[in-house]
C-alpha cells in the first residue's frame, strides 16, 4: 500500500482521529443515510468539532492553519472508509475561495462557521444548458442600487439542498463571456426568490445531496462579491481548479486503496475448485496489477502535493492528476468487483457501492475530455 513520505507524526495523528470519526460516526450510518439521500448536519458539527472542516483555513479565522497535506489526509481517509459522497471536497474548496480572494471582512463573516460546520457550503456553477462551457453561464446579477438582482438556475450542486452558503458563479456583465464572470456568495437562509428544486437521483453517491437551485429576483448585497472587483470570477476559478482537481484525485485513491483492501479480504477467504480465489494465477496477477496501480497512482498525487505546496502546480499537471486518477480509479474497481462474482453485483457488498460511485469521477470537476483538452491546449503553446 502506498508510503506517502510527506506523512510526518502530525499527520499520521490527524490520520488517526479522521480515521475515527469515520469509522464512528459515518460508516454505521451509510444505509440509513444512503436511503435518506443526505448526510445530517451533526455529522459537520462533529468534524468541524475536531478540526477537521477547518484544518486548513487560516488560524484568525477558526481554522488552524496548517498545509493541504491535512485535506490530503482528510479526503484520503473519507475514500478509504468507503465513502466520496460526504461532501467535505466542495465545502472545502468553497471555503478556499474565500480564503484565497476574500477581504478581511468577508473571511471574518463566513470562514468560522464553515469551520465549526454551523454553515455547510456549496459551489453552484453548473447550468441546465451549460457545464463544461462555464463562459456560457447565463444566471445574471445585475447592479440595482447597492444590491445585485440574480435571476437564473443551476443545477447537478453537490450539497445543493442542505447549502447555507453558495459560491454562485454568475454573468455581472451578460454581454461579455469570460470576463463578465463574477463570484457571488450567497447566504440561503430566508432569502426571497431562492428555492432549491428538486433532489436528484443518481445511480450512485447516494449519500450526498446533489440539487437544482433556483433564483427568481432574488437581491444580495454587493458587498457579497467575492474580492473586491467584478468581472474576476473566471480567473479566481481558474486559481482555485487545480485544487479542486486535487482533491478528486485523492479521493480516486483512497477509494481505489479501499478497493483493493476489501478485495483481498475476500478473495482470501472464497474458495472454488477446492482453492481460494487467491490462489488462481489470474486473481494474482490481476491483483498485482491493481497495486501496481495504486501505488503509481499515490506517487503522482503526492508530487502533484508537493508542487501545491511550493507553488509550482500547473493547470496541466493537476488536469493529468484528475483524469489520470478517475479513470485508474474506475478500472482499478472494475477489476476488483470482477473477483467477487455475482456478489460484487449485490448493493450489500460495498464493493458495489464504490463502482457505481466512481463513475461520476470522470465527469464533475471538469470532465476527463475537458482536462485531455487543457493537456493539449498547454502541448500545443509556442
Ligand atoms: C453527482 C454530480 C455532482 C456534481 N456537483 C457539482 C457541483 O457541486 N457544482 C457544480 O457546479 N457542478 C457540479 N456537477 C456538474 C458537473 O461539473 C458537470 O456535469 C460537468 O462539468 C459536465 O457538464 P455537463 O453535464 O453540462 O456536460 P456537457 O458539458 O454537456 O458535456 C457533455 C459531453 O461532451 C463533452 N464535451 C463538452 N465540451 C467538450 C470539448 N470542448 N471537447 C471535448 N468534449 C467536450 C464532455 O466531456 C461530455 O462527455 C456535478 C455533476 C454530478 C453528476
Amino acid at each position: 500500500m502506498p508510503n506517502h513520505l510527506w506523512m510526518q507524526e502530525e499527520h499520521h495523528a490527524f490520520a488517526e482521529t479522521v480515521r475515527r470519526f469515520f469509522a464512528e460516526d459515518l460508516v454505521p450510518n451509510f444505509a440509513e443515510w444512503t436511503k435518506a439521500g443526505t448526510i445530517p448536519r451533526p455529522v459537520w458539527a462533529k468534524a468541524g468539532k475536531l478540526g477537521i472542516l477547518g484544518a486548513t483555513f487560516p488560524e484568525d479565522y477558526g481554522g488552524l492553519g496548517l498545509s493541504r497535506h491535512f485535506d490530503a489526509v482528510t479526503l484520503l481517509e473519507q475514500a478509504k472508509a468507503g465513502d466520496i459522497g460526504w461532501g467535505f471536497g466542495v465545502h472545502n474548496i468553497a471555503a478556499h475561495y474565500i480564503s484565497a480572494f476574500g477581504t478581511d471582512d468577508q473571511k471574518a463573516r463566513w470562514l468560522p462557521g464553515l469551520a465549526t460546520g454551523d454553515k455547510i457550503a456549496a459551489i453552484a456553477m453548473t447550468e441546465p444548458g451549460t457545464g463544461s462551457d462555464l463562459q456560457a453561464v447565463k444566471t445574471s446579477a445585475i447592479r440595482d442600487g447597492n444590491e445585485y438582482l440574480i435571476n437564473g438556475s443551476k443545477t447537478f450542486i453537490t450539497n445543493g439542498g442542505s447549502a447555507d452558503l453558495l459560491l454562485l458563479v454568475a454573468k455581472t456583465d451578460p454581454t461579455a463571456k469570460g470576463r463578465g464572470v463574477s463570484l457571488i456568495i450567497v447566504e440561503t437562509e430566508q432569502l426571497d426568490g431562492y428555492s432549491v428544486g428538486r433532489r436528484l437521483k443518481k445511480m450512485g453517491m447516494k449519500r450526498n445531496d446533489t440539487a437544482e437551485l433556483n433564483f427568481a429576483d432574488v437581491r444580495i448585497p454587493l458587498t457579497n462579491l467575492l474580492g473586491a472587483e467584478e468581472g474576476q470570477g473566471f480567473y479566481q476559478l481558474m486559481k482555485q481548479l487545480p485544487w479542486e482537481r486535487l482533491i478528486i484525485g485523492f479521493s480516486a485513491l483512497g477509494s481505489a486503496q479501499c478497493a483493493l483492501e476489501m478485495t483481498l479480504e475476500y478473495v482470501k477467504e472464497r474458495r472454488a475448485f477446492g482453492k481460494r480465489i487467491m490462489d488462481f494465477q489470474n486473481t494474482r496477477f490481476k491483483l498485482a496489477e491493481v497495486a501496481t496501480k495504486v501505488d503509481i497512482l499515490a506517487a503522482f498525487m503526492d508530487q502533484c502535493l508537493v508542487e501545491l505546496d511550493l507553488g509550482q502546480l500547473t493547470a496541466e499537471k493537476a488536469a493529468m492528476a484528475k483524469w489520470w486518477s478517475t479513470q485508474t480509479q474506475c478500472e482499478v474497481i472494475d477489476e476488483c468487483l470482477q473477483l467477487f462474482g455475482g456478489y460484487g453485483y449485490m448493493s450489500e457488498y460495498p464493493i458495489s457501492e464504490l463502482y457505481t460511485d466512481a463513475r461520476v469521477q470522470k465527469i464533475y470537476g471538469g470532465t476527463n475530455e475537458i482536462m485531455k483538452e487543457l493537456i493539449a491546449r498547454g502541448l500545443d503553446r509556442d
